[in-house]
């Protein structure tokens, strides 16, 4: 076979909806065709015309150390070895368990399931079984994963297709979820006065990155902790991608606010299907087996998954991992501020960690979804197609954020900036959708 990437997408359309496994990936937000990847290393992904980019991509989140990194490919390869799959408990999930729970503040048991959907919603049954109440709350801009009751003014792949939730979700599936703004102090104590007593949880993203970065105020979450407490009911941090990304201790520890319960994906499973939900054992006790609520999975603690992420989060601990990501991410900020200031578009950067986010036509970084301007996807789709053409690989919509590994060097970083740097000089006024003021 001498086929390309475009043969082999072509392909892929006749035999998956829209050509991919997931919509995003389809690029419907920035157009064109999306490269068929064979192969990643590093920094490094690979498609099947044999094209190398630089990826700032890494899977969406999971590849904390960069892409096939040797000991995780390795640990991998010996647990798979021992066994795929066993249905039984295994050391893997019990070692990964008792990890999470030393480094995550607060909790003292972890279920393990296989994806962040899956988390999110077994979380949200847990703390409605838990509270023996109804109503949960999410916030416009975040996203939990597909689970239907949270299909509501959910982020990315939704706003990137313009819609506020799905089509297949009946309204009265979504009857019992109550959706707030972000960084509105005022509708969160409203709804906490008029509906208290009915919540049986709040869900938020502490670092919201699926709508753009949309940095929380510390006293924001602060206030949400406050507010749950008062009223008996239980917060919920999804640190799907916030986990043991920003550190060990996820957003829960950076921000000193602590959820009755996290739900934990991406870096947890170090490139394998993982995700978890933690709690104390107090709230733990209602899970099947020990309490009502049902919860199960066959491949839940694969030995091979949970292998993957062990070792992810072993290398984390023993290379001071976060500290080198966040001087890279310092490294980034301080060369891509520069590039963005000088642009023909007015351009902010927004970076917590290794997690970074430009922002176009805004001079200050958004706190809630509504603060986007709506002319940044057609401003973005040019961009991220010069710097792909050029061999910089950014996610394919306006709303996603972008994630340093430890795998990227400052050359790539220099790479990224310089790269950006020519793609915005080339950009002229007349098609920039706003003049040059300075
Ligand atoms: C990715 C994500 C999910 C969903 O995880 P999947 O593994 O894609 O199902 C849930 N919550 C947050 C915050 C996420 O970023």
């Amino acid at each position: 076979m001498t086929d390309g990437s475009a043969d082999w997408f072509a392909k892929a359309q006749q035999f998956l909806p829209g050509g991919v496994s997931s919509p995003v990936r389809a690029f419907g937000a920035v157009g064109g065709t999306p490269p068929v990847i064979r192969s990643a290393s590093g920094a490094e992904i690979t498609d099947e015309d044999g094209r190398t980019y630089l990826d700032f991509v890494g899977s969406w989140g999971p590849l904390i150390l960069g892409h096939a990194h040797p000991e995780i490919v390795e640990a991998v390869s010996e647990a798979a070895k021992r066994g795929m799959s066993f249905g039984a408990p295994c050391r893997a999930e019990i070692e990964l368990a008792e990890t999470v729970v030393h480094s995550y503040p607060g909790i003292e048991q972890v279920r393990f399931v296989s994806s962040g959907t899956e988390a999110v919603m077994s979380a949200v049954r847990l703390a409605r079984g838990a509270t023996g109440r109804d109503l949960i709350v999410k916030f416009s801009g975040c996203y939990h994963g597909h689970m239907d009751a949270l299909l509501v003014a959910a982020g990315s792949g939704l706003a990137t297709f313009g819609r506020p939730s799905s089509e297949g979700v009946p309204e009265n599936f979504t009857n019992l979820t109550r959706v707030l703004e972000l960084d509105d102090d005022e509708a969160l104590v409203d709804l906490f006065r008029t509906e208290g007593a009915r919540i049986a949880a709040v869900i938020i993203e502490p670092v919201p990155a699926n709508n753009g970065l949309l940095l929380q105020r510390p006293d924001f979450l602060a206030l949400l902790r406050a507010q749950c407490s008062e009223h008996g009911a239980l917060l919920i941090f999804d640190e799907v991608i916030s986990g043991f990304r920003l550190g060990a201790g996820g957003a829960a520890e950076y921000y000193g606010v602590t959820p009755d319960i996290a739900t934990f994906g991406k870096v947890i499973g170090g490139g394998m299907p993982v995700g978890a939900f933690a709690s104390t054992a107090d709230v733990m006790r209602h899970l099947a087996p020990l309490g009502g609520v049902y919860q199960a999975g066959t491949l839940s603690g694969n030995p091979v998954a949970m292998a993957a992420g062990l070792a992810t989060l072993k290398i984390l601990e023993e290379t001071d991992g976060w500290q080198q990501l966040e001087a890279r991410g310092q490294y980034l900020e301080i060369l891509l501020n520069p590039v963005l200031e000088a642009a023909p578009i007015e351009a902010t950067l927004s970076r917590v960690g290794s997690i970074f986010w430009i922002t176009w036509h805004a001079a200050t970084p958004p706190r809630s979804a509504g603060a986007i301007d709506v002319a940044a996807g057609e401003t973005y789709a040019g961009i991220f197609h010069a710097l792909l053409a050029r061999g910089v690989a950014l996610a394919p919509s306006a709303y996603e954020v972008g994630f340093i590994s430890l795998a990227h060097s400052r050359e790539d970083i220099d790479q990224l900036a310089a790269t950006l740097g020519h793609v915005l000089n080339d950009i002229r006024p007349e098609t920039s959708g706003e003049a040059h003021d300075s």
